[in-house]
């Protein structure tokens, strides 16, 4: 046994991988306004609930296809790339986590921003990979400048979260082009709510990733399904590493639930359409009660109040049945994020803010 001041701990303590894991957002049983976790307010594609009525249950006897085929094939369709430049797993964390693993492996630091997605740090430390936060700027911008010094690779998310803040191409290809030698992350999880997306860089730079993710735009965080698009060569080195660890990582009925959603893009378009649209209305509404917010182009408003602290008003909020995220972390202590809802989930918001605050 050790002795570590009065506590008495067993040797094989030191031993153990000790992580400080990641901290989702609630997902409460009851209902409730849920505009915590950034998941999208409307079902899926009409095809993913019509492929669970006729799923082929006898078909979850056998172990699902290891390449995850069929899905790989619609998403090489939907990017207009080929199969072999495409790589899936169960949700971006999956293949995020993966990437690390495969991707990080210097003794130099991984890069990425000091207020971004907080599961980049808990990976780091997870696989002991070195690691140095840069700073946004005081509006909350990445400053490409800090990722041309020397690094163990770099990942960022574009648009960044929880900021809603999204880079143009031209700033994403600056700091992909300074960083040649080491693989370059994009965390596209909002992408099809803001712009351009890093994809079609991918034949130009040999060493660029981008993750996407079906949990957001698509509607199904329930599913687990994230992918990840760049070359072939680092594609077969995410593959050897995810054949190294589990070979089955994706379910069947998330297989075939996912090909119905790439394929309806019609339905997807519409989705997005009808979440920028309550995005835009909810931006003036929050103005008009006087929030500060940086301008989104994701799914959720990263918003402050000059007269109301942030935890206050998320506790009050939480307390009338609608859950927002609350960090109160270091920089955005006066900081909330609020998912985008329908029109009458973010009416409720406003209503209680209205109140909450005698206007
Ligand atoms: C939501 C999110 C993810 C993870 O999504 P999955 O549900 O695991 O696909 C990854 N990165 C960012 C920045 C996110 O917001």
């Amino acid at each position: 046994m050790i002795r570590m001041g009065k506590e008495i701990m067993r040797a094989f303590e030191k031993n153990i991988r000790k992580v400080e894991p990641y901290v989702p957002g609630e997902q409460p049983q009851n209902k409730v306004i849920k505009l915590n976790t950034n998941e999208n307010p409307y079902p899926p594609a009409p095809g993913v609930a019509r492929a669970l009525r006729e799923m082929d249950t006898d078909r979850f006897r056998l172990y699902p296809d290891p390449a995850c085929t069929p899905l790989v094939e619609a998403l090489s369709e939907f990017y207009h790339v080929n199969r072999d430049q495409v790589f899936v797993g169960v949700g971006s964390d999956d293949v995020l986590s993966m990437c690390f693993l495969t991707f990080f492996n210097s003794e130099k630091p991984v890069l990425f921003p000091d207020i971004t997605y907080s599961f980049y740090k808990v990976w780091a430390e997870l696989y002991r990979i070195p690691y140095e936060c840069q700073k946004l700027d005081e509006d909350f911008r990445i400053v490409k400048e800090d990722y041309y010094k020397e690094n163990g690779g770099v990942i960022f998310p574009n648009p960044n979260a929880p900021t809603a803040i999204y880079e143009e191409l031209e700033v994403v290809e600056d700091i992909i082009k300074a960083n040649r030698d080491v693989i370059v992350i994009v965390d596209e999880a909002y992408i099809d709510f803001a712009g351009r997306s890093a994809v079609e860089l991918i034949g130009q730079y040999d060493n660029l990733i981008v993750v996407q993710t079906f949990s957001k735009a698509r509607s199904m965080a329930g599913m687990r399904i994230g992918y990840a698009v760049s070359n072939p060569a680092l594609i077969r080195y995410l593959n050897d590493v995810k054949y190294s660890f589990n070979s089955y990582t994706m379910n069947q009925a998330s297989l075939v639930c996912g090909v119905e959603a790439v394929r309806d893009k019609s339905y997807f378009e519409e989705g997005i359409r009808k979440i920028i649209k309550t995005r835009e209305w909810a931006k003036g509404e929050f103005s008009k009660l006087g929030f500060r917010f940086l301008d989104s182009s994701a799914n959720f408003i990263f918003a402050t109040h000059p007269e109301y602290d942030a935890k206050e008003l998320f506790e009050a909020l939480k307390a009338a049945g609608i859950y927002v995220r609350y960090w109160g972390s270091e920089r955005i202590e006066q900081y909330m994020r609020i998912t985008v809802g329908t029109r009458e989930e973010m009416e409720a918001l406003f209503a209680f803010l209205r109140k909450y605050m005698g206007k």
